[in-house]
């Protein structure tokens, strides 16, 4: 099924120089880029988007790390772009993340492990609604389509 996901380039990403890059990454496997933004993030959409940390003791080091700078939010596109995108990102912690994926090729850190990736259907629907207005989300109709799948995969 045709999917969406978000992205979170995180600041470690951005002060490291590797935005592009990563972007490239998802250009080169073949997801389409239906959204993408710089967004400075405050407590409270920080409180929402890890709600789920907000009681474990790394998470004020958390939040404070994802405001340094500005992040740059994605929705990828593609099909089972959600699982997909998730393999790609590797696992929490960039010291255990396979090599080849994105933590596991670029990070040493369980924190500042470059990007956040939708973990989920559910929560991509959610965090594309929580980072992107719906005109922010473009309509890519068959841009590439035809090179990029099957006819009978889409
Ligand atoms: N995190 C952390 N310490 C931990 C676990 C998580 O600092 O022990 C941070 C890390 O940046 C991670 C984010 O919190 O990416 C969200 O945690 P989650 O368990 O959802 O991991 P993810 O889905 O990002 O792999
Ligand atoms: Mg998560």
């Amino acid at each position: 099924m045709l999917e969406r996901t978000l992205v979170l380039l995180k600041p470690c990403t951005m002060e490291r120089g590797l935005m592009g890059e990563i972007i490239n990454r998802y250009e080169k496997k073949g997801l389409r880029i239906a959204g993408m933004k710089m967004m400075q993030l405050d407590d409270a959409i920080l409180a929402e988007h890890y709600a789920h940390l907000v009681e474990k003791s790394f998470f004020g080091i958390l939040r404070d790390s994802m405001k340094r700078t500005p992040v740059v939010a994605i929705c990828l596109e593609g099909v089972d772009a959600i699982s997909v995108v998730r393999k790609m990102t590797g696992s929490t912690n960039g010291r255990n993340a396979d090599l080849g994926t994105i933590r596991g090729d670029y990070c040493m850190s369980n924190q500042q492990n470059i990007v956040h990736a939708s973990d989920s259907p559910e929560a991509a629907q959610v965090e594309l609604n929580r980072f992107f207005r719906p005109e922010e989300i473009f309509d890519l109709g068959d841009l590439n389509m035809p090179r990029l799948y099957a006819l009978d995969e889409v």
